[in-house]
């Protein structure tokens, strides 16, 4: 089926044309650089930009890809998780596409479409570490996703209907965690881009930074209460990481930047790597998908490649431009709930800003 797909949940506004699993178009326009001065995306600057950008990039994909709205089989947006003010305005365009041409319209979530991306043709690695695949989403795959804004492993069995949440971040998502750390250090914003350059001259076993929720209390069965075994927790790096550059500050020696961005950054490699290898092993996984903003982090990239290779797990990560957010892995999913013959969700849904996992396209 050929499907449009709309993204709007945070600061980037997408919208791709598919074609089955084949990609036509994935135009995006960010409002980044209007956040970089205040540290960080700000919702109500974000909702209006995308008012901005929401018709002229939906003309850019429509051009890209050769076709006309009346081509298209079916309209996917994403309606959650993410800023409900942004969400609403991908919304909002869908549903006027929807009622103004009749096609029929999928409510879809974010963090399943990042998933979905993975099964686009050719499109499934730039990297040594992933592999050509004829069927790039396998039966049980897992998922490893970390952005601005979400740090989750995701189990699913099938694309269209089932995808269960086996860990998430119970504070900080990894790449909030990195635009703190740098503010910390007085490197620019978004911080990820910047610690990972500035990694690169350190050692990353200068400091010994605490890994979270890696102590044997959380790591009992996931079923105990209080067990956090696939869960994550990044606060406590952060103050760890503010202490240290205090302490530096307050005997007057300058900060070790590189030495503490690279053991900050190992830190973060190690326990998201550990604990998603751990689930994979735990329920039969063979297969995992890296996607988010921070899959561009080139340790946290070598050391997934590393210890999937060790544990016998066979690693797919998309080019980077469809990592992060974009509307061709929400056309992506949609194309997979046409083809699985799933109810579309008709025009009565609204945003949901916490839209679970378990719920791939609202009813
Ligand atoms: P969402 O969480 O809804 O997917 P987002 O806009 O918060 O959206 P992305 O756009 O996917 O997230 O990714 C942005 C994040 O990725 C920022 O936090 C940024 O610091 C981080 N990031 C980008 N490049 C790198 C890198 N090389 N190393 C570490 N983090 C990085
Ligand atoms: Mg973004
Ligand atoms: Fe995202």
């Amino acid at each position: 089926p050929l499907v449009l797909g709309i993204e709007s949940s945070c600061d980037e506004t997408g919208v791709g044309v598919v074609s089955g699993t084949r990609l036509l178009a994935n135009a995006v326009s960010s409002s980044m650089d209007e956040h970089v001065r205040f540290g960080g995306v700000i919702p109500e600057i974000a909702s209006r930009a995308h008012l901005d950008a929401m018709l002229p990039t939906l003309r850019a994909a429509l051009d890209t890809a050769g076709v006309g709205l009346a081509d298209v089989d079916a309209i996917a947006v994403t309606s959650g998780p993410g800023l409900s003010g942004a969400l609403m305005v991908g919304v909002s365009a869908a549903k006027a596409l929807a009622l103004a041409t009749g096609k029929p319209l999928y409510a879809v979530n974010h963090l399943v479409a990042h998933v979905g991306v993975g099964l686009l043709d050719g499109e499934t690695s730039d990297s040594a570490a992933g592999s050509e695949n004829e069927n790039p989403l396998p039966e049980n795959l897992g998922a490893l996703l970390v952005s601005g804004g979400h740090t989750e492993i995701l189990r699913v069995r099938s694309i269209a209907s089932d995808v269960e949440l086996l860990g998430a971040t119970l504070d900080d998502a990894a790449g909030e965690a990195y635009d703190k750390v740098a503010r910390i250090l007085g490197l620019a914003y978004p911080g990820g881009p910047a610690i990972d350059a500035a990694a690169a001259d350190g050692d990353p076993r200068a400091f010994a930074f605490p890994r979270g929720l890696t102590a044997p209390k959380y790591l009992g069965s996931t079923e105990a209460p209080g067990s956090h075994r696939y869960d994550f927790s990044f606060s406590g790096l952060k103050t760890a990481v503010a202490r240290v550059v205090e302490g530096f500050t307050a005997r007057g020696e300058t900060v070790p930047v590189a030495d503490v961005a690279a053991s900050f950054q190992e830190a973060v490699a190690d326990v998201i790597t550990r604990k998603a290898v751990l689930a994979c092993r735990e329920h039969g996984i063979t297969s995992l998908l890296l996607g988010g903003g921070v899959a561009a982090n080139s340790r946290l990239r070598a050391l997934t490649a590393q210890r999937c290779a060790e544990a016998g797990i066979e690693l797919t990560v998309p080019p980077l431009r469809l990592c992060t957010d974009n509307g061709a892995m929400v056309a992506a999913l949609g194309a997979q709930l046409v083809a699985a013959g799933v109810a579309p969700s008709g025009t009565g849904f609204g945003a949901d800003s916490s839209q679970p996992v378990s719920e791939i396209s609202l009813a």
